[in-house]
């Protein structure tokens, strides 16, 4: 029996040379089959990457559309009504005050009237890139409040800037030579919002202020309370001055 003993280690040793062998291939076979995993998965996650951006930009421009009014291009009443709250919240916090402007275009129903609604439908868009134009502050927000009304949001603003802006604007449009010539009238109102204070207070005094412009012939700027413009005695230069 010694003498098989040769072939018994040559039958082992080729045993585990083939085992060895179909290790390797199996091995290979694996790592081929991960990098092969892998790549897919890293042009899945780049598909995803792509479709997340693709998302996130639509969304975005819902979001615009959601906020922008379609005729004038400016936010619109609901934008208005979130960023009111979101302003009065917090000019109370940091106990700065916070001004509203309604601004109103003068005997619009005539533009209509005598013009057609298409042409008043110009004036709004013209009116709106006006405004816009002379507000610089990227905190200061203009809203088409209602028909031929808008409204300017102005944080950390007081009457006195408050007023000089709006009559900026009126001077702007009172001697702008496009036709049909149209006038504005505004109402202002600033405060440090106290703890009862509400987008209803702001609106009703600067409407108020509004009304008594219109009252006065119309093509003017009033403040609430009338006559009343510096607000605040600890007026510094860090406030809004237009
Ligand atoms: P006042 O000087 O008192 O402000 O007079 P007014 O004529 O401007 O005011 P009034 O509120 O009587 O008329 C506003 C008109 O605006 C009435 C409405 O038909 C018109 N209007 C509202 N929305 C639009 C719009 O989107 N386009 C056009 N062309 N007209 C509009
Ligand atoms: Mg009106
Ligand atoms: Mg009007």
């Amino acid at each position: 029996m010694p003498e098989l003993l040769p072939y018994f280690f040559i039958g082992m040793i080729t045993g585990i040379g083939i085992t060895g062998v179909l290790g390797a291939i199996k091995l290979m076979r694996w790592q081929r089959t991960a990098a092969e995993l892998e790549s897919q998965l890293r042009s899945h996650s780049f598909e995803l990457q792509i479709a997340l951006e693709e998302l996130a930009e639509k969304n975005q421009l819902l979001q615009q559309q959601t906020e922008t009014d379609a005729l004038s291009g400016v936010f619109n009443r609901a934008y208005f009504n979130r960023q009111m709250n979101a302003e009065l919240k917090r000019s109370r916090r940091e106990q700065r005050p916070l001004a509203l402007v309604l601004l109103d275009i003068d005997y619009f129903k005539q533009v209509n009237d005598n013009h057609g609604h298409l042409a008043g439908d110009q004036v709004i868009k013209t009116v709106a890139r006006l405004i816009q134009q002379l507000v610089k502050r990227p905190g200061d927000k203009l809203c088409r409040y209602g028909g031929e009304e808008f409204a300017l949001i102005l944080p950390n603003t007081d009457l006195d800037g408050a007023a000089d802006l709006a009559e900026q604007i009126r001077q702007q449009l009172d001697s702008s030579t496009q036709p049909p010539a149209v006038t504005l009238s505004a109402g202002c109102y600033s405060a440090i919002p106290g703890t009862h204070s509400d987008c209803d207070e702001y609106i009703n005094f600067a409407d108020k202020a509004l009304y008594s412009a219109k009252a006065n012939g119309r093509n003017q700027v009033q403040s609430y309370p009338p006559g009343q413009r510096r607000i605040s005695p600890e007026r510094t230069g860090e406030l809004h001055e237009y």
